[in-house]
């Protein structure tokens, strides 16, 4: 059997770029590494508590929004129920050492009261990076679904100013910038090396409006799931692909799985991390340049992650995260302070059953993927003592982070589990377990969706931005070089 195209990688990129081409006729095969589709986002049961994983909430999924629309495109909107975070506050944003704290709205307009009653004599900065902010967010492809944005050339922006040059001309006030900052956090670049205007594609869309989804991340995926049934694509799940096998005319013919098993088909589109694409293709399918522009691609931070089971949710987990940093400083290696002053983001699970007894709550801090080099050849459940010891002590700093944050944990907690940047980079198949792939900066290239390899195409957050919405219009994006942009826009443009 040949197949259109053979998808590999099962994220959100890749369950989405296999849904779109389905839904336009391809014969498509999905392959993923791990036993399930969608490791990063599925979440996992500990102790009878679920815990969400890489999916916790996203922007512009309010009805009428982008995100809204390509979830109905896609067929996944009657399957899920949507969870509006508060709309006067979905984070609490928090600099411990300056005592200062605000309530971060969603909606411009309620965005733009908050701002102006904490910082009363700023109203020309908050205005006019208000007006940026929302002006870029809709002058991107597929964010913006008017086919003419596609005559007018690349997005502009993407290599500066950055986020920092342009708040630096905006005001002096230390405490409004890191507010408009802090969201950083989100993506883990810091504000001196985002372009100003992907900046803008991430906060945009989170100042337009907030929602998680009943059930999280495993929700989402389910209902991928059923729509993949649906459209006959073939899923193909525990075993990886090995390489891609190249017709002489240098276009993809077919994969190779890691059992030797082979799929043919006439084009494929990759959504895994940029180094391991290399593994897939023979030196010869991309130029030395290119392929040295991939090597040196620089990656996000990793993290230390806590996942609480506890008796109660605190108050101020309801529909709203915490987000909170040690001083006003941004600035680069957040990694390298001592845990307990790393900027922390906790958050709640948003489980299927609303009648369940103990909730799961997960705490995030940055973090080096040197700490745990000692035993990065390792494998996951086979590690040395050592690093269970290792990972004990983290658990122990981080736990004691979450309980000075939020006292009212204190007292509350059941059991935790702990997870470093090897936990990410074996059940993600993230070479580097970093949070959000490789970074979008000023002066990095990252690919484009078109390779010089004839019918082999790219998606995933390095291509485009990461987050649920990056993964997704990356999907669209590269389905639009497939299908034709004007008309998959226009498809879409049925459901906004
Ligand atoms: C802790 C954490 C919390 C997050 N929270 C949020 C959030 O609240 N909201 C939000 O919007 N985003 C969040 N994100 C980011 C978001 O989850 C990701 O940006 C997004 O899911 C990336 O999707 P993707 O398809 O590009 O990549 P991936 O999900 O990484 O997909 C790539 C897939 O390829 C597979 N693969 C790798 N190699 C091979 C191979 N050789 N053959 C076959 N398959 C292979 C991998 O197993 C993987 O499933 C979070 C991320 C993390 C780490």
């Amino acid at each position: 059997m040949k197949y259109d195209f053979v998808v590999i990688g099962a994220g959100v990129s890749g369950l989405s770029t296999a849904i779109i081409l389905a839904q336009n006729g391809y014969h498509v095969a999905l392959v993923e590494k791990a036993k399930k589709p969608a490791p990063l986002i599925r979440g996992f049961t500990r102790k009878g508590v679920y815990f969400d994983s890489g999916f916790h909430y996203t922007g512009s999924l309010g009805d009428g929004e982008i995100l809204d629309a390509l979830f109905q495109y896609l067929g996944l909107s009657d399957r899920l129920e949507k969870v509006p975070f508060d709309p006067d506050g979905f984070d609490l944003i928090r600099c411990q050492e300056e005592g200062f704290e605000l309530r971060f709205p969603y909606g411009y307009e309620r965005i733009r009261e908050r701002l102006l009653e904490a910082f009363p004599l700023e109203s020309s900065a908050i205005n006019e990076y208000l007006q940026t902010v929302k002006d870029t967010f809709n002058s991107f492809p597929y964010l913006n679904l008017n086919p003419d944005f596609l005559d007018s050339g690349a997005p502009k922006g993407l290599h500066g100013p950055s986020l920092k040059d342009f708040l630096d001309r905006l005001t002096t006030n230390a405490a409004l910038k890191w507010v408009l900052s802090v969201h950083c956090l989100l993506h883990g670049v810091p504000p001196e090396e985002v372009p100003l205007a992907f900046h803008a594609c991430i906060a945009g869309s989170y100042y337009e409006s907030v929602h998680g989804i009943k059930g999280g991340g495993r929700s989402l995926t389910k209902a991928y799931e059923s729509q993949l049934e649906k459209l006959d694509v073939d899923v193909y799940c525990g075993q990886g692909v090995s390489e891609i096998i190249f017709s002489p005319d240098t276009s993809p013919a077919g994969i190779r799985l890691q059992d030797g098993k082979t799929l043919n088909c006439r084009g494929c589109i990759s959504t895994v991390h940029p180094i391991e694409l290399l593994n897939l293709v023979p030196t010869s399918a991309f130029r030395p340049a290119f392929r040295k522009r991939l090597f040196q691609l620089e990656e996000t931070i990793s993290a230390y992650i806590l996942y609480i089971a506890s008796r109660a949710v605190p108050e101020m987990l309801i529909r709203n995260n915490l987000v909170m940093t040690s001083d006003w400083n941004l600035t680069g290696l957040w990694e390298n302070n001592p845990l307990n002053s790393r900027p922390l983001y906790v958050c709640g699970s948003l489980p299927e059953d609303s009648k369940v007894t103990k909730s799961g709550l997960i705490g995030i801090v940055p973090a080096s993927r040197n700490d745990t080099e000692p035993w990065s050849q390792s494998i996951s459940g086979k590690r040395p003592l050592e690093y269970y010891q290792f990972k004990e002590k983290i658990a122990f700093k981080l736990r004691q982070h979450m309980e000075r944050s939020i006292p009212e944990l204190a007292g509350n907690i059941e059991h935790a589990e702990c997870a470093t940047s090897l936990t990410l980079r074996d059940f993600t198949h993230n070479p580097f377990g970093s949070m959000y792939g490789v970074k979008h900066k000023i002066g990095q290239y990252n690919p484009l969706p078109l390779t010089k390899a004839k019918n082999l195409y790219l998606a995933g957050q390095a291509i485009v931005a990461p987050g649920i919405m990056g993964a997704i219009i990356s999907a669209f994006l590269v389905c639009g070089f497939i299908i034709g942009h004007k008309q998959l826009l226009k498809q879409i443009q049925k459901y906004r």
